[in-house]
C-alpha cells in the first residue's frame, strides 16, 4: 500500500466484480464497457469468442484480442469487439480488468453490459473503479480526485493542473507539511509522556520556527486557490464602460464571432451576455454588460445596476473607453468603481486615430486613469473593428490573472473546494498553535492545535478518513470511472 491508503480493513474489501459503460453514451465510433474484480476474466471467457483461437490464455495481459461477444444464454452474437485484458496487479484498479471496445452508440454498449451483468458482474457505482484504485493503494485520495478533475477539465490549463495532481504534486507538498507538523507534535508529546524521565525540554524557539515555516507553506498553497477556482470555473471577466464605447464589439472580437448585438444606438446591450473562452490556457468567462451611463429608462437602469454589480462579482474587469471621444463623467465613474489591481483599461477605436503612436495613446490613457484614481493601471489600446492590439490585450489578461498572486502554472494548485477548506483549516490551526507557543500556553493545548492541523492535511491525501467521507467523495464521479 502507498502511504496514505486507509488502514481500516473494511474500507478495502472488494470481493465482487463490477462493470459499467465507461464512455459517454451517445453516437460515437467506439464505446467501452469496463469490468474489474476477481471474476472479470472468468466472465469475459464466458461471453467472448476470440476470432482466431478458442479461448483467452493466461499470458493474455496488456493485449487486445479481436472477436465477438456472445450471449451464452441465447447463443447469439451481441457485438464485434476488441477485448483488452489487464491482469492484476498492473491495472487501473490493481484488480483483473477487462475492457470490451465495442461499437459506439447506446444499443451496442448496453447489450454488452447486459450480458456481463447476467454472468455475475454487478453494475458499478459512479467512481467505483477509481475508488478501488484508491482502496487497493494504487493512488492516494488527492490523486483519485484529480481523475474526476481531468474528466471535468474545461481548459488546457485545468487539465494540466489535474494531471500534475494525478502525478502526486499536491500530495507530495501536503505530506511534507504534515510530516513537519507530526515531528513537532512528537517532540512536544515526548516531554509530556516522559516528563519524569530524562527527556530534554522542548526547544520552543525551534518549535515556533517550524510552525512558522509550515504556516508559510500552507499560505503559499492557499494563494493558488484563486487560480484553482479560476481553472475550475473560469475567470469571471466583466467588460464595462459607458454606452457605445465598443463593449459588445470587443466581446465579439475576443470571441472572434458574433454573439452580442452591435448597434449605433447607445444602450442596446441591456442584458448581460456571457461567453466562455480560453486565454493562455486559462478559462475566461466574459461578461458584457450594459452601459454604466445614468439613465431614466427603467429597463436600462436595470442594465446599469447589473453593470455595477458585474464589477463587484468579477475577478477581472476590462474597462473600455473610446479613444476617439473626450473622457466623460461616465468614464471616470466606471474607473472609480473598479480596483486597479484587477482591471485593464482598454482604449478602443484605435483605428480612428491612425496618425497617433501606440505609446503616446497609452501614456495619455494612463494619465487620465491615474487622475481618477492612483493605482498603476494596466492600459492597452485596441481596435475591436480591425483586431489591432487584441493579442497584446490577451497577453495582458494572462499576466493579470497569474500576476495577482504571483502564481506559476507549473506549481501544484489547490483546485478542489474540499482541499481549499482543509488547507485553510490547517493553516488556522497552525497559527493557533503558534500563538499558543508565543504566549506560553500549556503544551496540551498546543498539541491539540497541531494535531488538528495534521488531521486536516491527512484528509487531503486520505490518511485520516472515514468510510462515509470516502463514499461521499467517490459518489461525485461519473459512472464508469
Ligand atoms: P457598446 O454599447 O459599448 O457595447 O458598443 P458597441 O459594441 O455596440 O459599439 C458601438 C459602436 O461603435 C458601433 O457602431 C461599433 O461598430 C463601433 N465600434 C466599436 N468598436 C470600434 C472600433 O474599434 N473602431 C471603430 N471605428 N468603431 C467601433
Amino acid at each position: 500500500m502507498v502511504p496514505g491508503s486507509p488502514a481500516d480493513e473494511h474500507l478495502s474489501a472488494t470481493s465482487d466484480t463490477i462493470a459499467a459503460i465507461s464512455t459517454a453514451l451517445g453516437p460515437g465510433a467506439i464505446g467501452i464497457v469496463r469490468m474489474s474484480g476477481p471474476q472479470a476474466i472468468a466472465i469475459a471467457e464466458k461471453v467472448f469468442r476470440p476470432a482466431t483461437r478458442r479461448t483467452l490464455g493466461p499470458a493474455d495481459t496488456f493485449c487486445l484480442v479481436y472477436g465477438h461477444v456472445i450471449d451464452p444464454c441465447a447463443g447469439e452474437v451481441v457485438d464485434e469487439v476488441l477485448l483488452a485484458v489487464m491482469r492484476a496487479p498492473r491495472s487501473y484498479t490493481r484488480e483483473d480488468v477487462v475492457e470490451f471496445h465495442c461499437h459506439g452508440g447506446v444499443a451496442a454498449q448496453r447489450s454488452v453490459l447486459r450480458v456481463v451483468l447476467a454472468q455475475g458482474a454487478r453494475l458499478a457505482q459512479p467512481g467505483e473503479f477509481t475508488k478501488r484504485a484508491f482502496l487497493n493503494g494504487r493512488i492516494d485520495l488527492a490523486q483519485a480526485e484529480s481523475v474526476a478533475a481531468i474528466v471535468g477539465a474545461r481548459s488546457s490549463a485545468a487539465l494540466r493542473a489535474a494531471l500534475r495532481q494525478l502525478e502526486g504534486g499536491l500530495s507530495g507538498r501536503v505530506r511534507e507539511i504534515r510530516a513537519r507538523l507530526i515531528g513537532v507534535l512528537a517532540r512536544i508529546e515526548a516531554t509530556l509522556d516522559f516528563s519524569d524521565e530524562d527527556v530534554e525540554d522542548v526547544d520552543w524557539a525551534q518549535t515556533a520556527s517550524e510552525l512558522e515555516a509550515a504556516s508559510g507553506k500552507l499560505h503559499e498553497l492557499l494563494k493558488t486557490a484563486f487560480l484553482g477556482r479560476a481553472l475550475e470555473q473560469g475567470v469571471r471577466t466583466a467588460i464595462v464602460g459607458r454606452p457605445n464605447v465598443g463593449k459588445s464589439s470587443l466581446l465579439n472580437a475576443l470571441l472572434a464571432r458574433e454573439r452580442a448585438i452591435v448597434s449605433d444606438i447607445p444602450g442596446t446591450t441591456r442584458d448581460t451576455v456571457e461567453e466562455g473562452m480560453e486565454i493562455g490556457g486559462i478559462p475566461i468567462q466574459l461578461v458584457d454588460t450594459a452601459g454604466i451611463r445614468k439613465s431614466n429608462d427603467l429597463v436600462e437602469q436595470l442594465g446599469v445596476a447589473r453593470s455595477l454589480k458585474a464589477i463587484d462579482h468579477a475577478d477581472l474587469v476590462l474597462a473600455v473607453v473610446d479613444l476617439s471621444a473626450p473622457w466623460s463623467e461616465d468614464d471616470r465613474e466606471v474607473l472609480a468603481a473598479t480596483d486597479p489591481c484587477r482591471t485593464i483599461v482598454v482604449g478602443n477605436k484605435r483605428d480612428l486615430l491612425s496618425a497617433r503612436k501606440d505609446e503616446e495613446l497609452v501614456e495619455t490613457l494612463k494619465r487620465q486613469a491615474e487622475a481618477v484614481r492612483h493605482g498603476g493601471w494596466r492600459v492597452c489600446v485596441v481596435s475591436a473593428l480591425t483586431g489591432a492590439g487584441l493579442d497584446r490585450l490577451r497577453a495582458m489578461v494572462e499576466e493579470t490573472v497569474l500576476g495577482v498572486e504571483g502564481i506559476s502554472l507549473e506549481e501544484p494548485v489547490l483546485a478542489a473546494e474540499r482541499h481549499r477548506v482543509l488547507v485553510a483549516e490547517a493553516q488556522e490551526a497552525v497559527e493557533a498553535a503558534l500563538s499558543g507557543v508565543r504566549q506560553g500556553r500549556p503544551e496540551e493545548l498546543i498539541c491539540e492545535d497541531v494535531r488538528a492541523a495534521a488531521g486536516a492535511l491527512g484528509q487531503i491525501t486520505g490518511e485520516d478518513l472515514t468510510a462515509d467521507l470516502i463514499d461521499e467523495i467517490f459518489s461525485r464521479f461519473c459512472l464508469g470511472k
